[in-house]
């Protein structure tokens, strides 16, 4: 895995570099293909400028020599025509433009010339040597360039014989000097390499003058012999131009300030000579590399733009991931839960429902407890009543029958509590509470009397006035304190100096009863169960465990609230919170 890695990072750093080769050598190229493209076109014009330069001329020193005065001036031994022709021959020169033009006669001395009264005048100079004589005496004409080798200023000599010599040969020759130092000016001054050699590869015109007379290749012995003998240069040792590489491209200078130029050359139609345009390969180097540069830039940002893209898409991914492991574990707690909750629910509808069985059973074995013993005595009475009557003991029997109504009674009183515990309240109706307590106060009045105890009341009533009332049903709450006050009475049995303490308060839309008893109180582990359904501690036909429960229920349904505990004088106390009209929102509970 990880030598593949290795493998495609060297792979594609192999690619990038052959990517960034390849541009390099396009680019190049392509600024060589124009640098030669605008090299041909400037060779082209230097070119015919050159040319349309010296054509000028080409026609003129035949056209002299045929002129009658200059043939004269030749047979002329005693001077006669001299002044005339040099003032001829100046004045064609200042028209023309030419540097320079004379008469050589047959021996190449100048007998005539355009610069006669110059200090530097060809008059009386030998020419001999020079090819321009020496080619116009046996072809009939001649071309040159050469160092004056009088007035030491180059030029380009064009030569033709002058006519009418013995023997059918020339009597002389007549030159014409062109100066081509303005051509040269006008190249340097367009900051361009041009330089022209001859046919030696001399260079004899340069836009750059400290490269003129510098040679480009090697010269022959033979060469230079016959330049020396021509006195073409003068004295000038001709030096080489710099270097030839291989590849053709001229190196100029030496280190530190070497130059490498492309050699573009255009052959002339003159005196073979070659015009050439030396094109610097420094500004094509710096356009290629700048076009490296530029890419390999590219090259850069792309690759640190796709390793970004590449970072950014692992942590999206690693994200997508997170988020997708906590989506299921999430899932996944929620199906738990969800699980547990119907578990959860089916147990405790299962619990409910054995509560429920449980209670029934408890019920039922109580209610079947509760109505047997009262029957059983029920069914002795009525035998006993049967064989006293049937003995005529008509009295005896009559104390049976009354038995058997206390016991019917009680099956009543039963009967009507289960009843009650059947009854669903909700009647929410204006109760005055003081007005039950006294009503059923007088119900149990015979008892209290009968036990002899102390009861105490104390209401607002008796400092403010009204108390307010209560919501709830008559029934219910007369029930809810039969219960309460029962109890505190069943409590009060054997006490000696029995007291019933009942206290009325008015609190925050509550209305708050406390019936208080000095008895035996009630047992810690009792008080937890004291408002179960059956829970009783006292004698079978005394209690059924019915009344606190049935009293949990009407408080409960009326909204309010009932508490009980033990005093710490000894004896229990209960409590039982009511809401009054204002604060009763009128909710079934
Ligand atoms: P019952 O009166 O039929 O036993 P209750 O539900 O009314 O049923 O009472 C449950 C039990 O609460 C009673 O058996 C008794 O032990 C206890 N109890 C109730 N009131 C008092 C009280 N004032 N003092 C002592 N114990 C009490």
């Amino acid at each position: 895995m990880r030598n593949w890695g290795i493998a495609a990072f060297t792979g594609l750093a192999l690619l990038v570099l052959a990517g960034l080769w390849l541009i390099w050598q396009w680019q190049y190229t392509q600024a060589m293909q124009d640098a030669e493209r605008h090299a041909q076109n400037r060779l082209a014009l230097y070119s015919s400028s050159l040319e349309g330069a010296l054509e000028r001329f080409a026609y003129l020193p035949r056209l002299l020599g045929r002129q009658p005065l200059v043939q004269a001036a030749l047979m002329d031994d005693v001077g006669i025509f001299a002044d005339q022709v040099n003032a001829h021959l100046a004045e064609v020169a200042e028209r023309s433009g030419a540097e320079a033009i004379f008469l050589m006669d047959a021996q190449g001395v100048t007998v005539a010339a355009s610069n006669h009264a110059t200090d530097d005048s060809f008059l009386g100079h030998h020419y001999a040597f020079r090819p321009y004589f020496r080619d116009a005496m046996s072809s009939g004409q001649g071309e040159f360039y050469a160092i004056g080798s009088t007035t030491g200023r180059p030029g380009y000599f064009i030569s033709a014989a002058v006519e009418g010599g013995n023997d059918g040969r020339p009597q002389g020759v007549l030159a014409l000097k062109v100066s081509l130092e303005n051509l040269q000016e006008s190249w340097r001054q367009a900051g361009e390499k041009v330089l022209l050699s001859d046919a030696n590869g001399v260079v004899i015109l340069s836009s750059r003058p400290d490269w003129r007379y510098h040679r480009l290749g090697e010269l022959s012995t033979q060469a230079r012999e016959e330049i020396h003998e021509q006195r073409q240069f003068m004295d000038h040792p001709l030096p080489a131009l710099g270097e030839r590489l291989r590849d053709g491209s001229l190196k100029t200078g030496n280190q530190g300030h070497a130059e490498r130029f492309l050699n573009m050359s255009l052959d002339q139609a003159t005196l073979g000579w070659t015009m050439h345009y030396l094109v610097p390969v420094r500004p094509l180097y710096v356009s290629a590399r700048n076009a490296l540069l530029a890419a390999a830039g590219s090259t850069l940002a792309l690759l640190l733009l796709g390793l970004w893209l590449r970072e950014r898409q692992k942590r999206q991914r690693l994200r997508d991931r997170e988020a997708r492991i906590i989506h299921e574990a999430n899932e996944r707690l929620e199906a738990r839960v969800t699980e547990r909750t119907r578990e959860l629910q089916e147990a405790q509808t299962e619990l409910v429902q054995a509560g429920k069985l449980a209670a029934l059973g408890t019920m039922a074995a109580g209610i079947a407890h509760e109505l047997n013993q009262p029957l059983l005595g029920i069914h002795t009475y009525a035998a006993n009543g049967e064989r006293l009557l049937a003995r005529g003991r008509g009295d005896a029997a009559e104390e049976n029958f009354q038995r058997i109504q206390a016991l019917c009674e009680r099956l009543g009183t039963l009967i009507r509590q289960l009843k009650l515990f059947a009854r669903k309240g909700g009647a929410r109706e204006p109760v005055d509470l003081m007005a039950r307590l006294g009503f059923v106060l007088e119900l149990l009045d015979e008892r209290i009397k009968q036990q002899g105890v102390t009861l105490r009341i104390s209401s607002p009533e008796t400092t403010s006035g009204a108390i307010p009332w209560v919501a709830g049903d008559e029934v219910r709450i007369e029930q809810l304190l039969t219960n309460l006050l029962r109890n505190a009475l069943d409590a009060l049995r054997n006490v000696a100096s029995p007291m019933l303490t009942i206290t009325v308060e008015v609190s925050a839309a509550r209305l708050v009863l406390t019936i208080t008893d000095n008895g035996p109180g009630i047992d810690t582990t009792a008080l937890e169960k004291l408002f179960d359904p059956f829970y009783t501690t006292k004698a079978v036909g005394d209690g059924l465990g019915l009344g606190l429960f049935i009293s949990y229920g009407i408080v409960q349904d009326l909204g309010g609230r009932i508490t009980a505990g033990n005093r710490q004088a000894g004896g229990a106390w209960f409590q039982v919170e009511l809401l009054t009209l204002e604060g009763d929102t009128g909710h079934e509970r």
